[in-house]
């Protein structure tokens, strides 16, 4: 079984704090849709059990757009999104790998997702939000 170690990261005032539990390479997506383009979120996408808000819960603000399945979670102080709901993983959680602690550090496994064409690619990430068994 791949060890896992619980990292934290958080916004950018340090309001809104999470942690996640990951292996040491960590699988990643860079996404070309319409909001991660803009943001240049990096995606590791988790199952419930691997993720949990340490502090802030009460700074968050939300947005959503288009089919309303994914729920853009912001910290209503600096504005920055480092965890929501996607919408190809609504069981789970994407944690942005630019907002966890020592970010430059990690051995991140980046590929890139074409979030842009989502209903062809969508379920292909599906996966990554099972619990292990
Ligand atoms: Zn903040």
């Amino acid at each position: 079984m791949t060890k896992m170690t619980w990292r934290a990261g958080g916004c950018h005032c340090g309001a809104v704090r999470f942690e996640a539990s990951l292996p040491d390479r960590i699988d990643a997506q860079s996404c070309n849709c319409s909001m991660c383009a803009k943001v240049g979120f990096v995606h590791v996408i988790l199952a419930q059990s691997r993720f949990r808000q340490t502090s802030g819960a009460e700074s968050l603000t939300h947005y959503t757009f288009g089919t309303h399945t994914a729920e853009h979670l912001f910290c209503a102080v600096c504005g920055v999104k480092s965890f929501y709901r996607p919408r190809s993983n609504p069981d789970g959680w994407s944690v942005n790998a630019r907002c966890l602690d020592d970010a430059d550090s990690l051995d991140l496994n980046l590929t890139a997702f074409d979030g842009l064409n989502w209903e062809r690619h969508g379920h292909d990430l599906a996966h990554l939000s099972k619990e292990a068994p």
